[in-house]
């Protein structure tokens, strides 16, 4: 982090050659990931060394999937995590390796948590040398599966389940990152989508979609993305600038509303986040959003000429579900299914016959049992990696949410 606890962006923004660009759907999606990388990064990691982290660490695919004319689901999951994070966590975890040289004082992750960043980070993390990832979640307000994806990996991985909320989660790792003590002791560092390491790969995908797109002659996209910390939303405005031709952005969010908000007010009003179904986006002060606002040097008509915000209670989360389902035999997330309301939306006072709409999905929905009615739950099937999940036991030491606690966890455990 920043000293002056900013976040940091890149100096410039490079844009792509426009050879490239037009020709997308000749590249599969980590061909792409290296040629955008590459113009990032520059030469900080070497050619040979930034393709093997690339391949290592996106080694899925994130398939355009066509449910309609001009409706389309971009799917996220595939990958060991079932949910969108595994592309910023398992390429953060790779260059920060690639950095720990041999010898060097262990670097100590810590990571707060909502649900879905816990268990990307830990599998990005497992096992790599030099390393150790703390989790904290908050008690009881993670599901079942994610509980399980945070407690059973051993390793070099630990888990604290925290009494408290996950901003009292945050508030224990950002007080860390600024005690004086803690950093004379551990070399610590965050994993959260403030780390500019999990923004960039975030991009690939963005890019990859579009390739997908023009495979079946289409040029022009709108994406709207299911919004809480506004990395994902980063990441597709930074594609934007590196010269994808996106036509929009919708940015789509729970009640957390407070970007919606400040796009129709132009007021900027940070809240206490509340509980809902899509609790990956239970966020009431998202820390990328200066990012965004950077990106349009604040100027608030241009970016509302650009992004267009949507929000949803729980109840029209819970309809959109069962739309989506009874329509097209389709199980979203209800971070999904938040998404693709937000498309329909906009699609009806902006439909271009000519322009794709593509929402975002997320996280694979068998990572949300309880949100499902029982009909639609049992049509999710359960990928192996999840069942071979409950069949390990969990390991988390529990703590209040004070910071001496948490402290003195830290110092007695080194
Ligand atoms: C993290 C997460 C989001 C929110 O992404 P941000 O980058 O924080 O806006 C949405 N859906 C799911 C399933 C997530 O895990």
């Amino acid at each position: 982090m920043p000293q002056d606890k900013g976040l940091y962006m890149p100096v410039g923004i490079p844009r792509l050659d426009d050879e490239f660009l037009t020709h997308l759907d000749e590249y599969s999606l980590p061909e792409i990931a290296f040629h955008v990388a590459k113009n990032i990064i520059g030469d900080d990691i070497p050619g040979d060394d930034l393709k093997s982290i690339i391949y290592d660490a996106i080694n899925f695919l994130a398939p355009v999937v066509k449910l309609e004319e001009n409706v389309f689901v971009l799917e996220l999951w595939h990958g060991p995590s079932l949910a969108f994070k595994d592309f910023g966590a398992r390429f953060m975890s790779r260059v920060m390796s690639y950095f720990l040289e041999k010898g060097e004082k262990q670097l100590d992750v810590l990571v707060a948590t909502s649900g879905d960043t816990g268990g990307a980070v830990a599998l990005g993390f497992l096992g790599v040398p030099n390393t150790r990832v703390t989790i904290l979640y908050p008690k009881g307000k993670v599901s079942d599966i994610q509980e399980l994806q945070l407690t059973t990996n051993g390793q070099n991985i630990r888990a604290i389940e925290i009494d408290g909320t996950f901003d009292d989660c945050q508030a224990l790792v950002k007080q860390a990152f600024t005690d004086a003590e803690l950093n004379e002791k551990f070399r610590l560092t965050s994993a959260n989508s403030i780390n500019i390491a999990r923004l960039i790969p975030q991009t690939f995908y963005y890019f990859n979609a579009y390739a997908q797109l023009l495979k079946q002659g289409i040029d022009k996209v709108v994406f709207s993305v299911p919004s809480g910390n506004f990395g994902n939303m980063g990441a597709g405005l930074l594609a934007w600038k590196m010269g994808l031709p996106v036509e929009h952005f919708i940015a789509a969010t729970n009640a957390n509303d407070t970007v919606p908000e400040y796009l129709k007010t132009g007021i900027y009003q940070p809240k206490s986040s509340v509980a809902t179904l899509s609790n990956a986006m239970d966020v009431g002060d998202p820390s990328n959003w200066v990012r965004i606002a950077d990106l349009f040097k604040d100027d608030l008509d241009v970016l509302k000429n650009m992004v267009t915000g949507f929000r949803y209670n729980d109840e029209e989360t819970l309809e959109a579900i069962k739309f989506i389902n009874d329509n097209y035999n389709y199980v979203a997330c209800p971070h999904t299914a938040i998404a693709w309301q937000a498309l329909r939306d906009w699609q009806q006072d902006n439909y271009k016959k000519d322009t794709a709409g593509v929402f975002l999905s997320t996280a694979h929905p068998c990572k949300f049992p309880d949100v499902f009615p029982q009909s639609i739950a049992g049509k999710i099937d359960v990928p192996e990696q999840v069942k071979e999940l409950a069949k390990k036991d969990k390991h988390a030491v529990a703590l209040g949410k004070d910071f001496e606690g948490f402290k003195e966890y830290l110092l007695k455990n080194e």
